[in-house]
């Protein structure tokens, strides 16, 4: 069967790399993610991505520091302060120092993420990443999620230890939530300013945006020099107000990474491709992080993500090797070979 001219030129363009633009990228998100064409896709996007590293994967961890309503009022999320249930939440130090000591047991964690509200107190977030810093292994990055920070905070964020952070520009900010998009894009800015390295991703994506708005969203990422890209679908949470338009499936999330992979992969700062939640289909066409949760979780209602929705380590590494890659990374870039005697070593042969 064949591929239509303009997917084949794409694709050529993609193997040589050769910069893929808005209107590729347009393209490649018009093609029925059921299709033939769509298989083609996936196939090529994780071909390269893989050619890239030696087949490797990488796993992070993300522990909610603090919980509170958020002033973001996200429609989409959990914490939003005008619908959230949640009770504060504020991780003790002890707290902290066991989930660090669960997800780093085997050395094998590439980045922890420490995540907060859109507000936060940065002289007990900067406590924090110290303790983090000081617990973790030399081989774990720690990374940051938080809200909207100027130069100065970031620049206080990194001399503490953190290697990056993660920010977005959400598809409908300012719309559907309570936040400036220009701030947002600022704040990324900063980040690169300070010397830390930007995690993007194209978010929270739902039936019912169209190509237009996530070809633009795509491209904040790929224009500014990230060192990863993703893309996360919007989950039903039940109580938030966007819920009622429904969710992606996780064919068209795949379908969606592989576009996103192709359209990356000749930025020269990026390295890894995240998808949220982690799922098969995506690592099959061009994700290879898969991002282990514990705590509170923007996209899901129990106060511990992984007792519900979130992957805990030992789900995450018998992934990765379902999915066929070689190797897990430590966050030094060394290389774990990945097989069914490192599964039983690491307690994940479940
Ligand atoms: S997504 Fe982030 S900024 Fe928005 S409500 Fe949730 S925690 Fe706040």
């Amino acid at each position: 069967m064949k591929i239509s001219p303009q997917l084949d030129k794409i694709l050529g363009k993609a193997w040589s790399d050769i910069p893929l633009d808005r209107q590729d990228c347009r393209y490649l998100l018009t093609i029925d993610e059921r299709s033939y064409e769509s298989g083609v896709l996936r196939a090529a996007a994780a071909s390269i991505i893989r050619s890239k590293n030696d087949n490797s994967a990488i796993i992070l961890g993300q522990v909610g520091v603090d919980v509170t309503p958020c002033p973001g009022g996200c429609k989409f999320c959990t914490f939003g302060e005008d619908h959230t249930q949640f009770e504060e939440i504020h991780l003790s130090d002890e707290e902290l120092e066991e989930k660090i000591a669960d997800f780093c047991k085997y050395d094998d964690l590439y980045g922890l993420y420490l995540m907060t509200m859109h507000e936060y107190d940065l002289d007990r977030y900067l406590q924090i990443v110290r303790k983090a810093k000081s617990l973790a292994p030399k081989t774990t990055q720690i990374w940051a999620n938080v809200g909207d920070s100027s130069l100065d905070a970031l620049k206080e964020i990194r001399k503490a230890g953190v290697t990056g952070i993660y920010h977005v520009c959400r598809i409908g900010e300012g719309v559907d939530t309570k936040l400036d998009p220009k701030d947002r894009v600022q704040t990324m800015r900063n980040a690169l300013d300070a010397g830390l390295e930007l995690y993007t991703c194209c978010e929270p994506i739902g039936p019912e945006h169209t190509v237009d708005q996530l070809v633009d969203n795509i491209f904040i990422g790929v224009e500014m020099g990230i060192t990863q890209h993703a893309a996360m679908r919007r989950v039903a949470v039940p109580g938030a107000p966007l819920a009622k338009y429904g969710q992606i499936s996780e064919l068209r999330l795949a379908h969606i990474v592989a576009t996103i992979s192709l359209c990356s992969v000749t930025v020269p700062t990026m390295a890894y491709m995240g998808v949220h939640e982690p799922n098969e289909l995506s690592y099959l066409a061009g994700a290879n992080i898969i991002t282990a949760e514990s705590g509170a979780n923007p996209r899901d209602c129990q106060s511990d993500t992984s007792k519900n929705r979130g992957m805990d380590m030992a789900r995450s590494r018998k992934m990765v090797f379902e999915c066929g890659f070689d190797y897990l990374r430590r966050g030094d870039e060394s290389k774990i070979p990945m097989n069914i005697e490192y599964l039983i070593k690491t307690d994940s042969l479940i």
